[in-house]
């Protein structure tokens, strides 16, 4: 037997991206750091996706495939190329961006900051400085009142993920490992969102403003062990509730970013939270589709009284093997938490195109619509396709045995 699944009305449905993943032509810290051989393999992001110059006609294809809503970034070094001098023409490719977006139907969703900075800002500190917390509401005030078209801003995405993979293990530009210097970025990405939002609040009162947030279904590595049990306790409490905790009330929306489920262990006194990834059903990425995971990070961002949008949701899948049904699975998840009650307003997959996977480079396909990196061309997997229908029809039809 066939079951209909009805979203609520109004739900917005469609994909994300972010600047320096797909455009190309960058000049910031990330592409100052992949000419040193970082990136696996040596490669560079280069012409990425050309984004930059087929953002019309990838449009034309989220629009042929039923997306009402869609997630860019702005790149900072491109509107700010140095210290206060603001470049005309790339404000004006945002612009365009934003209404050629509105012609479609599809409803803009801006983020402000997506792990990317201009070279000048990384040398007077980055984030790590407190000046690029007024550096960058300044930015926002700029972006918020050139950008008319758009109603939805994003303010800074996923400050865990940065905080730990650049200056808490290093493994990102600039390859810090410092707890103390990590904890100082997280804290003043939070100053950074709350000036932010303010910035644009006040310049745009019709705006809505929040963040995007990296949120992962902890667990037990060993059930049986309290200490296990309580570093993941600790672990989501940390990673998960403390940005909403802080942000909540500077905030209209949450964004939602959610992808797998971690295993926490409690290894010393000096290394009480040891994640893990892995699992029984991995992706090429080597993380767990763990479906109930999305369900359990909506209730829990559900305490926080903003409405839910899930900004971010996906996996690398480069035959597209499992993403129809991982969309099918997770998306019944989320119908479950709307369902009890949780007030979810759109779901946003990650990612539209495949493209520039940071440290893994272009070994990891996310994209709905394949991208040949040689040629440019793209080719709608089967997937989007089925995503589609979900998107046109706000609904979701299962097998009630699947
Ligand atoms: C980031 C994206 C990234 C995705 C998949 C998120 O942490 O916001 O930029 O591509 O995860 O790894």
């Amino acid at each position: 037997m066939e079951q209909t699944l009805r979203f609520p009305e109004g739900f917005l449905w469609g994909a994300s991206t972010s600047s320096h993943q797909v455009e190309g032509g960058q000049n910031n810290d990330w592409s100052a750091w992949e000419r040193l051989g970082k990136v696996a393999g040596g490669q560079t992001s280069g012409l990425a996706c050309d984004h930059w110059n087929l953002f019309r006609s990838d449009f034309e294809l989220a629009k042929r495939l039923g997306h009402t809503v869609h997630r860019f970034s702005i790149e900072w070094s491109r509107v700010e190329p140095a210290e206060g001098q603001w470049d005309e023409a790339a404000i004006g490719h945002y612009q365009t961006v934003a209404r050629e977006l509105h012609q479609r139907g599809i409803e803009p969703f801006v983020t402000l900051w997506h792990f990317t900075s201009p070279p000048w800002l990384m040398e007077r500190g980055g984030w790590e400085s407190p000046e690029t917390v007024k550096l960058f509401a300044r930015f926002a005030r700029k972006m918020a009142v050139a950008m008319p078209d758009a109603r939805y801003w994003m303010t800074i995405n996923e400050a865990n993920v940065y905080a730990i993979l650049s200056y808490l293990i290093g493994v990102w530009p600039p390859e810090v490992t410092s707890s103390r210097r990590a904890w100082r970025v997280y804290r003043n990405l939070i100053a950074g969102h709350r000036a932010a939002a303010l910035a644009v609040k006040h310049n745009r009162p019709d705006a809505l403003v929040g963040s995007a947030h990296n949120v992962i279904a902890f667990e037990p590595k060993r059930p049986e062990s309290s200490l296990d049990r309580l570093a993941s306790r600790l672990a989501a409490t940390w990673y998960n509730d403390h940005w909403f905790k802080q942000v909540a009330s500077t905030s209209d929306f949450i964004g939602l970013n959610h992808y797998t489920r971690q295993w926490v262990k409690f290894e010393s006194l000096r290394r009480p939270i040891v994640p893990e990834f892995g699992g029984p059903h991995q992706t090429d990425f080597g993380w767990d589709m763990y479906p109930t995971g999305i369900y359990r990070a909506l209730k829990s961002a559900g305490r926080f009284g903003r409405p839910i949008y899930i900004t971010e949701n996906g996996l690398a899948d480069h035959r597209d093997q499992w993403r129809q049904q991982f969309i099918r699975d997770y998306l019944l998840e989320v119908h479950r938490a709307v369902t009890d009650g949780v007030d979810v307003r759109g779901y946003l997959h990650w990612s539209l195109l495949d493209n520039f996977e940071w440290r893994e480079g272009y070994s990891k396909r996310f994209g709905l619509i394949e991208v040949d990196f040689s040629t440019q061309q793209r080719t709608v997997r089967p997937s989007a396709e089925y995503y589609a229908a979900i998107c046109r029809s706000n609904s979701l039809t299962v097998d009630d045995h699947a």
